[in-house]
């Protein structure tokens, strides 16, 4: 065995959840290595997830606007743009954003170890580089930050120059006139968005009986009727025989019987946990099915040195808790227990063209549960600022108790949702009476913004009391 560079601590993965274990645990004064497979840090968030599907999503959003605003355009100025396109300017925020989270490793004096990381025993890994070259590594202690990839399952051929994941996609360089989306989830969703958005003829396949299930169901059947408005045909509760790619495109046979075809299809149907190169037998460590870990509340794994965090130990999986399951890890490592937990309601963002927000409980679950809640609504239409803006598709709702007066659920369809969202989210998450509407009728609120609408839903809400 050649000699070993010991860590105090050793994170996989440099994705939101390795970087926020990776900062804590260098705060903390830890001697820390971050061993990431790809050349660059950032994770998939950075480089396949979040960043490019929103840069690419904005880009389309910014046209659209153009386009049916008046002002700016004729019929002979109509701005037209391919996913090639816009893709540069996706690559543009990858950069930046590579390049200030390098900033963040080099300024705490983390070491990066670029590789591939698999256990040889409880305390060591071994490194396999892009050279073929092996090191191995030791630590007192393990987080493993790997995330997670699209499912493929086997009867589909993702080598068919066709057939693209939501991370191949982003290598599309021919321009699809027509585009089979399989999957109508967030990814799936939000793609649809973008390639209509485009003008791209787009069929999304939805293997649940309707868009976004765990939505509020008025916010998940707006999102159907601006779908359809906007010329995507949504085919719900389909699942497919085959697909099989050929020459110039796809064709998919839905077990239904139905036939389709395309010139690409984007399958976004499930993810699975990178755990299966971990070698995880190494250390006495077993994934699901999923590929994921269970974890405890100090983010440890059944084997106490190792801990994980992010999409690989499933829900959220998500970029914004997955920062915040890293940080908590750090404290677990470097206090002996995390100080902090995930809030209970972590707000929903889904950035499909109108784009969706949703912070605590639908009204089908408060229903379900016998709440005697309260609807407060305000239509984007009749807000000033919204009239500016020209972005008069939406609405805020407010779910509050009709007798303690507390707001138990918020949800918010139009543009810049995930931000408004915020704002009753900061109410919601206050103790006792300070959660309740009637904060919103109570303050003053700058004018005209956007953040009027809790003004008028609180109203709308409260005037509904007798
Ligand atoms: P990742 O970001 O996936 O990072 C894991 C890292 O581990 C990778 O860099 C990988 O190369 C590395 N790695 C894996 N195995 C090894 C190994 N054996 N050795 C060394 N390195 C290894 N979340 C949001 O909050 N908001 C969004 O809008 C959003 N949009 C998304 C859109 C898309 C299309 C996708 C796919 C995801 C989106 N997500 C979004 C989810 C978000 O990207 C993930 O939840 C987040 O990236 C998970 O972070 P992570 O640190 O667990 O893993």
């Amino acid at each position: 065995m050649p000699q070993l560079n010991h860590f105090d601590v050793i994170v996989i993965g440099s994705g939101p959840g390795g970087e926020g274990a990776a900062m804590g645990l260098t705060k903390a004064g830890l001697d820390v290595a971050v061993i990431e497979k790809e050349s660059s840090v950032g994770g998939g968030c950075t480089h396949w997830g979040t960043i490019p599907s929103k840069a690419l999503r904005h880009a389309v959003s910014r046209i659209i606007e153009f386009n049916n605003n008046p002002i700016f355009h004729t019929e002979n100025t109509e701005l037209h743009s391919t996913f090639s396109t816009i893709l540069s300017h996706a690559k543009n925020v990858i950069d930046k954003q590579t390049k200030l989270r390098q900033g963040f490793y080099d300024r705490n004096q983390c070491t990066i170890i670029n590789g591939t990381a698999s256990f040889t025993d409880e305390h060591t890994v071994q490194v396999i580089h892009s050279d073929g070259s092996i090191d191995y590594y030791s630590a007192n202690k393990f987080v493993i930050a790997t995330g997670s990839r699209p499912y493929h399952p086997n009867d589909v051929d993702f080598s068919h120059e066709r057939i693209y994941d939501s991370d191949s996609i982003l290598s599309l360089e021919h321009d699809p006139r027509h585009i089979i989306i399989y999957g109508a989830g967030v990814i799936g969703c939000e793609y649809a968005s973008i390639f209509r958005g485009l003008g791209v003829k787009t069929d999304l396949i939805n293997t649940r009986d309707r868009l976004l299930a765990f939505l509020d169901n008025e916010i998940s059947d707006s999102l159907s009727y601006h779908f359809w408005n906007n010329g995507v045909i949504i085919r719900n509760d389909e699942t497919y025989q085959s697909i099989e790619g050929v020459d110039d495109g796809v064709i998919v046979n839905l077990k239904s019987g139905k036939k389709m075809k395309a010139d690409c299809i984007l399958y976004a149907n499930g993810r699975t946990g990178n755990t299966d190169t971990l070698n995880l037998e190494a250390v006495g460590l077993e994934a699901d099915s999923r590929g994921q870990l269970k974890v405890n509340s100090n983010y440890q794994t059944t084997v106490a040195h190792i801990y994980a965090v992010g999409d690989v130990i499933g829900y959220p999986s998500l970029a914004s808790a997955a920062y915040d399951q890293g940080r908590f890890t750090a404290q677990a490592i470097s206090q002996g227990q995390a100080a902090n937990r995930l809030i209970e309601h972590i707000p929903t963002g889904i950035y499909t063209i109108p784009e969706i927000s949703s912070v605590g409980k639908t009204e089908q679950e408060l229903t379900a549960a016998k709440v005697p809640y309260e609807v407060g609504r305000s239509a984007f239409q009749h807000l000033a600022r919204a009239q500016i803006a020209g972005k008069d598709v939406g609405s805020l709702k407010i779910l509050f108790h009709r007798e303690t007066k507390e707001i138990l659920g918020i949800h918010c369809f139009g543009g810049r949702s995930s931000e408004i969202i915020h704002i009753g989210q900061a109410i919601m998450e206050q103790k006792g009476e300070a959660n309740t509407i009637e904060y919103f009728v109570n303050t003053t609120f700058n004018y005209p913004t956007m953040a009027e609408a809790y003004r008028v839903a609180a109203l709308n809400g409260l005037n509904r009391l007798f």
